[in-house]
Formats: structure tokens, sequence, C-alpha cells
């Protein structure tokens, strides 16, 4: 796995991966196009890892050299017709002539850019600023929208801010973790290592999934409570979490009293007898006795902390549950100093700062709604442009406008929507029907198949920037090589939009992150040289707090007061039927990433070539389904093959997978359903049947 050899110099950097975010000494060999990375070693000082990392951080770069990666860019007339080499000069031409020409036909509004949450924040910063200043709209999104764009809505209605409220090491000061919907130990595992290196030390866990996930399983969190809620129904569970608490006289009244507002609206709602722990027993299929024991727990416990994932955010009410995080932690006072607070783990290594550059077709950078003046105007006296005054559209609205003949020219970087995004046979149609499609990224991925322009990208070997982690944490990227396609992402955004008639430069990545800061105020005390002096800030970081801001929402929230909010529960419409009767939900294993673009071209591939199917026992005995058949997966919207894994990890009517590997193609079944909010997709909650094809 290791490159052996001495190497003849170290670069400090940034894992590519998760929203963990460890620094790592790349060791390297050689100059130019011929580095060679001999190893990553942690970094002992990084602020996120100290010293620790995990198999992906450490061995899963080879991807960065793979011969798949393509280093030309390349063009073609049809989908259907072969690809043509051409000169970075000749595809931005094509490019910028192509979108003007929709523009011209179609309007302004019938072209859009993808963002990725993979990309440094300077490069996701010139995405955003060349849709809105050369495309001349707000059709930009990032691929948070289909990850943790619920965590954004919720947590800014909640305290003002779309971000987690603690750095890491404040889990060290907590005496009761509430996991839900998250697997850090294969997810985030540099943290999952700190949760149970304080689980060791005596703090306790509640731990609410479907799946028995490693937590639980581990010998010393033995005393763990495992609360297996029914996919799709996390806001019953919180509700009743919320109840339990107030009926037996738990919650923390001067709190309440002195930071929150909507308090008697809030008590009265959650009072209802059908938010009951008993009276949701049935829904969630948590015991009434159970669910009250670990609400006694949350609240008298010391300080608690929540933590969640992509099982919280990816419902049909993603959004309503992270207020229910939210009023959970205020109705009991945990937020607002060290070992407490609400924390999402951040998928991707720079979701955080996707989100936090403006990359949302209704925020400017910062979180800045396009509808407040005195924040266009910042922009438009700095761009010289006039900004859109209305949000723009949404991924899940561009498929649609795209099939629609509304929405016809696309710029995605670095984001395999193809594959990622659900009910493919909706995203691959809506591809199908636009006349450019761009795709920005290393390899020729499945979204590639639409495009008639493919533009190579940058590894994180090769960027200069920044990237945000989940405790709002900027850490400096640092090439250790040069670019292997001749330009950087951001050189190239630029030229696109100088190309289309809107002329952007910058001399580095150091001047994109001074704009940045010159225009943003949570970002007012960032720049380059004190990250490279300091190592890492997290944000806000300006006049008020000088040296960034560890924990949020001391003494007051970002918003003032706290908003209360009645988090009213609404079964999803994918419910199980006698034809469905099964619920798929999703997740990640240790080895792989996300759609596995890179880490199925690293040796982790060897290690778990193919996504899985866990199912219960009793479950796949009725189906005569054994570990190793090969099994038929349909629902509603699609079906798909996958090897059977019988499993006690699993509850009776889940089952679950990996969505790693475009051959099993999890996002075939997955629907079109999506959070009311924001469009996150439902992707936890799947009626399915599962039916034997090949026998072992
Ligand atoms: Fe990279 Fe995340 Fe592993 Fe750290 S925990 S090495 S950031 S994948």
């Amino acid at each position: 796995l290791v490159s052996l050899g001495m190497p003849s110099r170290t670069v400090l950097t940034t894992c590519a991966y998760c929203g963990v975010g460890c620094s790592f000494k790349a060791e390297v060999q050689g100059t130019g196009p011929a580095t060679r990375v001999v190893r990553m070693v942690p970094w002992k000082d990084g602020g996120a890892n100290e010293g620790h990392s995990c198999v992906k951080g450490r061995f899963a770069y080879g991807y960065a050299a793979h011969a798949d990666r393509q280093l030309e860019p390349m063009v073609r007339d049809s989908i259907d017709d072969d690809w043509q080499v051409v000169s970075w000069k000749e595809a931005i031409e094509r490019i910028a002539t192509g979108f003007r020409a929709i523009q011209d036909q179609h309007g302004v509004g019938a072209i859009g850019g993808i963002s990725s949450s993979r990309c440094t924040n300077e490069e996701v910063y010139v995405v955003q600023k060349m849709v809105r200043a050369a495309f001349g709209n707000n059709n930009v999104d990032t691929c948070a929208r289909v990850c943790h764009s619920p965590t954004g809505y919720g947590l800014n209605h909640t305290f003002g801010t779309s971000a987690g409220t603690q750095d890491f090491a404040s889990i060290e000061q907590t005496d009761v973790m509430l996991l839900i919907g998250a697997n850090p130990t294969d997810a985030h595992p540099v943290f999952g290592s700190r949760m149970k290196r304080r689980l060791r030390e005596g703090a306790q866990i509640i731990v609410a999934d479907p799946r028995r996930i490693d937590l639980v399983r581990s010998p010393h969190v033995a005393a763990a409570h495992h609360l297996p809620v029914r996919p799709g129904t996390n806001v019953a569970f919180i509700n009743a979490m919320c109840h339990a608490i107030v009926d037996e006289g738990l919650h923390d009244v001067a709190f309440l009293r002195d930071r929150c507002e909507d308090v008697e609206i809030f008590l009265d709602f959650i009072r209802g007898a059908e938010n009951s722990p008993e009276a949701t027993e049935a829904e969630t299929g948590i015991p009434a006795a159970e669910l009250r024991a670990a609400a006694r727990l949350y609240a008298s416990g010391g300080n608690a902390a929540i933590y969640y994932g992509l099982g919280v955010t990816e419902h049909s009410q993603g959004s309503t549950m992270v207020m229910g995080l939210a009023n959970l932690a205020m109705l009991t006072g945990n937020i607002g100093r060290e070992g407490v607070g609400v924390n999402p783990l951040r998928g991707q290594n720079n979701v955080q700062g996707s989100c936090d550059m403006g990359s949302f077709p209704h925020e400017l950078p910062g979180y800045r709604h396009v509808s407040r003046p005195e924040v266009r105007e910042i922009y438009e006296s700095l761009w010289k442009v006039t900004i859109q005054p209305t949000p723009g559209l949404r991924i899940p609205n561009m498929f649609d406008s795209a099939i629609g003949g509304s929405f016809l020219g696309l710029y995605v970087q670095g984001e395999d929507i193809a594959q990622s995004d659900p009910n493919t046979q909706h995203v691959e149609a809506a591809l199908r029907a636009m006349e450019l499609v761009v795709v920005q990224d290393l390899f020729l991925n499945e979204t590639a198949r639409f495009a008639h322009v493919f533009l190579p990208g940058t590894s994180f070997l090769e960027k200069d920037g920044t990237f945000t982690n989940a405790e709002r944490r900027l850490n400096r990227v640092r090439p250790v090589m040069p670019s292997l396609v001749g330009k950087d992402e951001w050189q190239v955004v630029c030229e696109i939009a100088t190309a289309m008639g809107y002329p952007m430069t910058y001399a580095d990545p150091a001047a994109i992150m001074d704009e940045i800061a010159a225009t943003t105020p949570t970002f007012a005390g960032v720049s380059f040289a004190r990250l490279d002096a300091e190592g890492s800030m997290q944000w806000p970081v300006n006049d008020a707090a000088p040296n960034g801001t560890p924990t949020m929402h001391v003494g007051q929230f970002v918003r003032g007061l706290g908003r209360l909010t009645p988090t009213v529960y609404v079964p999803t419409t994918e419910q199980t039927t006698r034809r469905f009767p099964l619920l798929l939900t999703t997740g990640r294993i240790l080895t792989q990433y996300n759609v596995g673009a890179q880490t199925r071209r690293t040796p982790n591939s060897m290690w778990h070539p193919e996504d899985v199917l866990e199912i219960h026992p009793a479950d796949a005995h009725v189906r005569g389904i054994a570990t190793g058949d090969v099994v038929e997966m349909a629902s509603r919207v699609g079906s798909t093959s996958l090897t059977a894994l019988v499993s006690d990890r699993m509850q009776p009517g889940v089952v679950y997978t990996t969505f790693h590997h475009p051959v099993t193609g999890a996002n075939v079944v997955t629907t079109d359903n999506s959070d009311w909010a924001t469009n996150c997709p439902e992707y936890k909650v799947t009626a399915v049947e599962v039916t034997v094809s090949t026998q072992a």
C-alpha cells in the first residue's frame, strides 16, 4: 500500500476524504509532474486529528496518479459520438459559445452550475461567482443539497447559523452522547476513535439508529442505549424524547426563560399526548420505557452532546428533525458551552466550506439571503454586476426543468450526479435532455457519459487553498506537485467566465481568500498568511472573535434568542406495502468513500470490491436467502442486484446497503421523495422487496 523510498521533502496538507479534516505531512520524492508521494504521515499538531488518521487518509491517495485520470480537455457534439481531445482554449470557447447560445434562445436562467464539496473553498467561491456574475442568475447549487442542506436550514432557523456548535475537543467535557443517524467508526473514523476513548473514560452513549453499529457492539460501550428507530420516524422519536423530559420536569426552566423564544408555544405543543413515548411507540418501534430512560439520561446525566449524520438529514422531514435536535438541546440547556451542543458530522472534506461559500441558489457567501439588498450591494459594487434578488434553481429543480425543456446547460464540478443523486433514471433523462453538459472531474465518471465537454480536474495533491471541516475549522491544502492538467480548477472557472464576457482573474488562491474575507464578516480575519502561521482557524474569525470560535452561541445565540419550533411529525409517503414490505436504508463503510471514484482506484478496492445487502436473519429465512446469494432488490422506481449478507446487525423489516459502487447502484431504487424545506433526497427510506436471483 505504501510506495517505498526516502522522501526528499514534506508538504503539510489536509485529507480529501471526510469532514474530520485530518492534517497530514505528505512525504514526497521528485519534482514537477514526476513527484511521487512516499507516504502520508498524520500531523501530530493537526487541529482536528492530533496525529491520528484512518486507513483512507493514510493509504488511499493512489487515485491521484491512477491511469484513469483524464489529463486533457475533450469535446463531442453528441453523447453518442467519440470524444475528441482539444486544447484548453478550444474547450473553453466551446463552453462559452454554447452557454451563450442557450441563454440567447432560452433566457439567462437556462443554464447553471453545481460546485463540489471535494473542492477547496476558493474553487467553490469562484464557481458561485461565475454563475452569479457571468451566467447572470442564481442557478448554483452544491452536492450538499443531497446530504446536509437540512442542517443548514434547521440550524439557521433555530440558532441563526448553519454550522455545528462545537469543536471536536469539546467531547472531552461530554458526559452523555446522543448519536443519531451516524456511524462515526466507519464514516468519521478519527472522531469515532475519540468517541470511543471518551466512552472508555466513563461517558455514556445513546445510539439512535436502525442498525447495530460498532459503537453499540463494542465491549467498552456495552451499557449503551440502542434505540433502533424505524426509518422515517425520527421526528416522532425526537418529539417523544422532548415530551418525556418535559413530562418528568427535567427541562431547564432558567435556560428557556433567558435564552429562548416561543417557549410556551413549544411546551404546549410538546406536551400533546400524540408526542408521548407511549403514543409513538408503535410508530418508532422504540418501547416507551426505553425511550424514557434514554431521555432521563440525556437530560440529567451531565453535559450532553448531540452528534448526527445523514440518517437525520436525508429524510422528507430532514430539516424538521434538525430543528427537533435543536429543540432537545435548548430544552435541557445543553448548548453554548464545552461538552454539549448540536454537531453534524459532515460527510465530505469540504461540505461545510462549500455551503459557507455561497454555493446555494438562495444564499450569498456567509449564509446571507440573495433577497437582502445590503448584501447584494457588497458584491454588486465589487463585481460590477447586478445580482438577481430571487433564488435560483436547486439541483432537483434543474433536473425537472431540463426535462421540461427550460434548463439546457450545466457545468458540474467534481460531483457525479448520475451516480450519487436519487432516482438515477430521472437524473439520466434530465442530462440527456440538456444541450450542453460540462463535467470537470478527475475521471470520466458516470455523469460524463452524458457530457459534451470534459474538463480535467485536479486532485488534492495538486490543489492550493483551504478546506473547512465539520467543526468549522479552515485547514490549508497545499500542493505537493503542480497541476497535472496544466491549469488549476479555479483558473479554469475564471477562464470560462472571462470567455463569456465577464473578466475574472486572481493572482492566486490567497487572493481569492482575501476577497472572501473582505466581503464575508464570518471570515473577516482569515488569510493564508494567518493560516500558515497559526495552523488552522475556526470561523467566525473577525473583530469579535480574533482567534476564532471553538464553541458557538456562548451567552447568546447568533440570532439572539434560540428559536424553539413545534416539530409536527408527518409520516413519509414512502411506506411499506405487501409488494414492498422492507425498508431500505443506506450508509458508508470504512474503506470506501461515497461513489468510490477515489477509493475504487486505490488498493482499498481489494478489501470491499462490491456493495452488499445486509438483511436480518428472520427476513432472510422467509425469503430463502443465505449469505453470498445474489439477490434482486426492487422498489417502486427500479431494481438492482446485490450480494446478500445475513446479519443480526439489522432489525427485522429493515435492510441496508452502501452506495460506493456504480454496478450495484443503490440509487437505482431510491425515490424522488425529498425534504420539504431543502429538497434533500430521502435516501434513508425506500420501500423494497428482496428476492433470490442466484443461490451461493
Ligand atoms: Fe481523512 Fe476522515 Fe480518515 Fe481523517 S478520519 S484520515 S479526514 S478520511
